[in-house]
């Protein structure tokens, strides 16, 4: 069994990224990101403060429009506006979940698609459903560079997805069709989910339930990436997968912490970069 380190990659990935942000300045352009954060949720306000950090590591200007939880949509949508307009901002990253008075999908479909780095927008998540150039969702983009850095080609594989949001699962699934494997999706309906999984040479995992996957129901030689993220009655960071039980019947396996996650942010400051080169 060998453990995939995103968190080693990640870091290689954002070594590249700063050269190229300090090419890009020593040509006038200031890669920037602009970061939408709604209420107070202690998880959003985590995750942008690490992505704040993570830009300005590598000279990424970046500014956060916090906004109150009762904030309305007009006001919202007008900032956005702001942003698509201002020369100076190459990405915009809506922090989710939004408050539950505020139409998600209206919010992400006024991100201009050039400056969508997230890949949340319809006109790139349709670009990735044909195999066109786009921006691609951070977080399987992530899964993508971890299965390439260790040689692992999904062309053939029989790959089952738990997990079928639109941030995580579907492009997921997008991703490994456009590179031939043979894709299979699970939800919170999925009838004997143990059933789908044994099958997997591939199995990817994002759902949020702490030990939903247990030794049974992994094929042996798997290669496993868990993209859960829990934390534990005592406080501790865990995924999806029973990582202790599942991990001696890999070929690979992504830990959590430092699998998936790093890579999530790595993604980011690289679509970033793109998006300022295009710009
Ligand atoms: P979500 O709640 O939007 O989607 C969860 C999906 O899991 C849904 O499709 C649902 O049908 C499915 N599901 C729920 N219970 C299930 C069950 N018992 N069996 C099978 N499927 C089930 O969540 P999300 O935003 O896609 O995030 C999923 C997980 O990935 C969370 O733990 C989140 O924290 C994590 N995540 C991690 C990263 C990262 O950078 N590592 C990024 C995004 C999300």
């Amino acid at each position: 069994m060998q453990i995939l380190d995103g968190k080693a990659l990640a870091a290689k990935i954002r070594k590249e990224a700063a050269e190229d942000v300090a090419s890009l300045k020593s040509k006038g352009v200031t890669p920037g990101l602009a970061v939408v954060l709604i209420g107070d949720d202690p998880a959003s306000h985590t995750y942008v403060k690490m992505k704040e950090k993570a830009c300005e590591e590598i000279g990424i200007y970046s500014i956060v429009h916090k906004m109150p939880d009762d904030i309305s949509q007009d006001k919202i949508l007008e900032t956005i506006e702001m942003m698509n307009k201002n020369p100076n901002i190459n990405g915009i990253l809506i922090q989710l979940p939004l408050p539950s008075h505020i139409d998600t999908q209206k919010i992400l479909q006024s991100v201009s698609p050039a400056k969508d780095v997230d890949g949340f927008h319809p006109f790139n998540m349709g670009k990735l459903v044909l195999d066109l150039e786009g921006f691609v969702p951070c977080t399987p983009l992530g899964v993508m560079h971890i299965l390439d850095e260790y040689d692992i080609d999904p062309k053939g594989m029989n790959a089952c997805i738990v997990g079928a949001s639109n941030i995580v699962g579907k492009p997921m699934m997008n991703l490994l069709l456009n590179r031939f494997a043979t894709v299979d999706i699970c939800h919170i309906h999925t009838k004997n989910l143990k059933e789908h999984t044994k099958r997997a040479d591939l199995l990817i995992v994002g759902v949020g339930k702490e030990n939903l996957i247990t030794e049974d129901m992994v094929k042996e030689g798997a290669v496993v990436i868990d993209i859960g993220i829990n934390k534990t009655k005592e406080g501790r960071i865990t995924g999806d997968v029973d990582f202790e039980a599942v991990s001696p019947k890999c070929s690979f396996i992504t830990p959590v912490p430092g699998g998936v996650g790093p890579m999530t942010i790595a993604m980011l400051l690289s679509n970033t970069i793109t998006a300022a080169r295009k710009q």
